[in-house]
């Protein structure tokens, strides 16, 4: 009795999927929508060492249905096709898509950009410019040590955090790397992290690399990946002094222009969420020269009516089925997410 119930679940799914194609061109209007895709990491959760399970995004499976998904019903856009559109301005076509992914982890080498080229898709990754080939992020490094620790409680910045279950070791991740985001200065803030780190678990920080480096990176824009500023120290510039904010963003910027040879005059927030933004750093961005720079804010962008300084983008989670994918990419469903917001 498998096969007819898979035949059922079979024309199901044809018939959802043609349903959600339908529904992406109900409501567009004469203001399209632009779906700016954002990942973290592309990965196995099952792999070893776990590395942060929450920043990935998407099974390598998952991504690849993804992109199919995409080239085949949707138009995948450049950076350098939104930064046109911006900045002359001229419409992107109808279901334009762009795919980003913050951070610069070594999958995006592996498993996104192949994926992502076979399919005719050019993304885009925002590179933190301090780690790139420095091995792992902070907020890594802290992950491992809580995991590897042995240490029933830990004396931390924060005070006496205990370590004995997973669910304690979750916590205290939270409130370390809260402390590091909020600290006055981050570069204090994250060595007392690293000292602590280095205490709880010595060494956990050494083994596999997990950031690309400069070599990596410039083959990669070689290949027709776009490599663009993500700060570069990934501290949330609403908590730093704006001149600080300005050197991170300059630093970031001219980095990628010296290593690379060129960058687009976009960014991307680290964090990205509205409480990591404050009303003058896309003042402080149009001042440096930048067109675009994309949020953490969960849904499309329309770039006749948001600021171009903060456009949303769609957050994809592992927990999404490829139909769920598909339907979040459809106006009616944005709008009605909006209404919710
Ligand atoms: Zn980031």
């Amino acid at each position: 009795m498998t096969f007819p119930r898979i035949k059922n679940w079979g024309r199901r799914a044809a018939e959802a999927s043609g349903v959600i194609r339908a529904l992406q061109t109900i409501g567009r209007g004469g203001d399209n929508p632009l779906y700016v895709l954002v990942y973290h990491r592309v990965d196995d959760p099952n792999r070893k060492p776990p590395v942060g399970m929450n920043l990935v995004s998407a099974t390598p499976a998952q991504f690849e249905a993804q992109m199919r998904l995409i080239a085949r019903h949707y138009h995948p856009v450049t950076a350098e096709d939104v930064v046109n559109a911006i900045a002359r301005p001229a419409p992107l076509p109808a279901d334009a898509v762009l795919v980003t992914v913050d951070d610069g982890y070594r999958d995006f080498k592996d498993t996104i950009f192949p994926i992502a080229q076979r399919h005719g898709i050019r993304p885009v990754l925002f590179v933190p410019t301090a780690f790139v080939g420095e091995g792992r992020f902070w907020w890594d490094r802290l992950f491992l040590a809580l995991e590897a620790t042995a240490a029933p409680e830990t004396e931390s910045p924060v005070g006496r955090l205990p370590l004995h279950a997973p669910a304690e070791r979750a916590a205290a991740f939270n409130v370390l790397a809260d402390y590091v985001r909020r600290h006055p200065s981050f570069e204090q803030g994250r060595a007392e992290v690293e000292a602590l780190c280095e205490d709880l678990a010595p060494g956990s920080g050494s083994g596999e690399r997990a950031t690309l480096d400069w070599d990596e990176l410039r083959a990669l824009a070689r290949q027709g990946a776009t490599i663009a500023a993500h700060s570069h120290t990934h501290p949330i510039l609403a908590h730093i002094p704006l001149e600080q904010a300005r050197r991170e963003i300059r630093q970031s910027q001219s980095l990628i222009e010296r290593e690379i040879g060129s960058a687009l005059p976009i960014l991307a927030y680290p964090d990205g969420r509205p409480n990591a933004l404050n009303a003058e750093l896309p003042l402080l961005l149009r001042e440096e020269g930048f067109v675009a720079a994309f949020t953490m804010t969960n849904r499309c962008a329309y770039l006749k009516r948001d600021l171009s300084l903060q456009l949303p983008r769609v957050l994809v989670s592992r927990r999404y089925t490829l139909e769920q994918f598909h339907l979040f990419l459809t106006p009616i469903h944005q709008k009605w997410t909006q209404l919710k917001q």
